[in-house]
């Protein structure tokens, strides 16, 4: 019997928890959401769910995996005959909505308890609420929840929003979320679903998209990336504005505000640089352009004699594309993925690692060989396998390798959605650029600078002061003490 082939989980570099979807009015609102979700399968993929209204109770279906894994067609089938119910049994011409989540997270248990949608109760009914993003200071409210007498179900943060709606609405006709969501600080896009509404809020600060997009039918639905919208043919219509209340029902769409708009808002570069789909638009541009104008501005920060231009496959083709162009140099694929190598849970040796990458990676000698080879990438976050990577492409016979990364160094945590390596694993934690160009063994190494990432980032709607760059700068936007800090790790979702 043959030896199955090796699997192991290659390190990660960075991850991001979470995509939502909120759709109200359009018939089969689970298979749209479902749908969406496929599209923003790249936002996690640790577990998905999707939750429909008959008007009166809410239905859920949450599962482990990906969307595919997670979600079945009979749960898509029963969901879109709950939210039916509404239009048969009520005398309304449309079904309820849905509300979707797919989410990812390196901390707390992997476990379909804390798969999201959530569902709770507060005085207007059932709810259900699925979160992107990171709450700071979700401990304390915890504490200070669980002293009242409220019982948590989850190790969520996200739960604790669902708390707070309980808690303001206890006593009186409240706006429940918005009070909620002014005692809560972090980065945030939210979706609810309600017997009669939908309803989509991100944070002050707007650290995260999220997309409104028309359908043909006239509905609205709501997604943390446009290219969700693509998939169900909706029209971009704009973005929920930072500390703004989005609310789709029967009546159309309408919006109240929570807050004010952070003077300074806080969108995450990194979604340009790494996370979101190059298909999207986000904050104003679409991120295929911004990565390839990522690269060409490396080309003039960082220019090098060199015979041809190869992208670290996949994730550093749109700013190779940009950089081949601005210095003039051929572009050539020489890094090729296998896109079959499976993924277990097993924790490699080094020398196992390096197994797996050669695996997963092969190099083309006859592009190689002989030649001065620049390689883009968007970013290094432990580097380890950056290392082995570069080593092969020099065993492959490169005459000289010069690495262009399109985002400057990682050297601080993240503690608004991303989790990056523990920032004692970084590669660029207390560590100069030359320094790591030596540890990868490449003959020079380029960072893109800030200056020149918010150049290209920036656009008429969105100047450069109003993004986020803490994982390279460690300049915070909002206060975040050292015991903060140690709750955001706790917190995450
Ligand atoms: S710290 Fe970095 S990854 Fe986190 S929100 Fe800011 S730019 Fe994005």
């Amino acid at each position: 019997m043959p030896h199955p082939l090796p699997q192991f989980d290659l390190p990660r570099q960075a991850n991001e928890k979470c995509g939502v979807v909120a759709i109200w009015g359009e018939q089969s609102p689970a298979r749209h959401a479902f749908l969406a979700h496929f599209a923003l399968q790249h936002r996690g993929q640790e577990s998905a769910g999707l939750c429909t209204t008959d008007g009166r109770t809410i239905e859920r279906a949450v599962g482990m995996g990906l969307v595919s894994q997670a979600i079945t067609p009979s749960d898509i089938e029963r969901l879109d005959a709950h939210a039916t119910q509404r239009a048969q049994t009520n005398s309304i011409r449309k079904p309820g909505g849905a509300i979707g989540h797919n989410r990812y997270s390196t901390t707390g248990p992997s476990a379909a308890a804390n798969a999201q949608p959530l569902v709770g109760h507060y005085r207007g009914g059932p709810v259900a609420l699925a979160h992107n993003g990171n709450l700071v200071n979700a401990v304390q409210l915890r504490k200070s929840l669980e002293a009242r007498g409220h019982a948590f179900a989850t190790t969520s943060d996200t739960e604790v929003m669902l708390a707070l709606m309980a808690a303001a609405s206890q006593e009186r006709e409240t706006d429940a979320l918005a009070e909620a969501l002014q005692q809560v600080t972090g980065a945030f896009c939210v979706v609810l679903l309600h017997q009669d509404r939908v309803e989509a809020a991100r944070d002050p600060h707007g650290w995260r998209p999220l997309a409104i997009g028309k359908m043909p039918s006239g509905n609205y639905v709501v997604a943390s990336e446009t290219v969700a919208l693509d998939v169900l043919g909706a029209e971009f219509v704009r973005e929920v504005e930072p500390g703004e209340i989005v609310t789709i029902s029967d009546d159309g769409i309408a919006s109240r505000r929570f807050a004010d708009v952070a003077p300074r808002r806080a969108h995450c570069v990194f979604e340009h640089v790494y996370f979101a789909s190059p298909a999207s638009k986000i904050f104003g541009q679409t991120v295929q352009t911004v990565r390839e104008q990522l690269g060409a501005k490396m080309a003039e920060e960082a220019p090098v004699e060199a015979d041809l231009v190869m992208p670290m496959p996949d994730s550093g083709r749109s700013a190779a594309t940009g950089y081949a162009r601005q210095s003039g140099l051929p572009y050539r694929e020489g890094i090729i993925p296998n896109r079959y190598v499976g993924r277990t849970f097993i924790k490699p040796t080094d020398e196992e690692r390096a197994a797996a990458v050669r695996v997963k990676l092969n190099i083309v000698g006859d592009v190689v060989r002989g030649k001065r080879v620049v390689i883009v990438d968007d970013s290094i976050v432990r580097g380890t396998t950056t290392k082995i990577k570069m080593d092969q492409v020099r065993a492959a016979g490169a005459k000289e390798v010069h690495l262009r990364i399109s985002c400057p160094p990682i050297r601080y945590p993240c503690y608004f959605g991303v989790d990056f390596a523990d920032p004692k694993e970084l590669i660029a934690t207390g560590r100069g650029v030359e320094h790591i160009r030596a540890q990868l063994g490449v003959d020079s190494l380029h960072f893109l600078s800030i200056d020149g990432l918010l150049a290209v980032a920036a656009c008429d709607e969105v100047t450069g002061e109003h993004f986020c760059t803490a994982c390279y700068s460690g300049e915070y936007r909002i206060p975040v003490d050292p015991e903060l800090r140690k709750n955001a790790m706790a917190a995450k979702c």
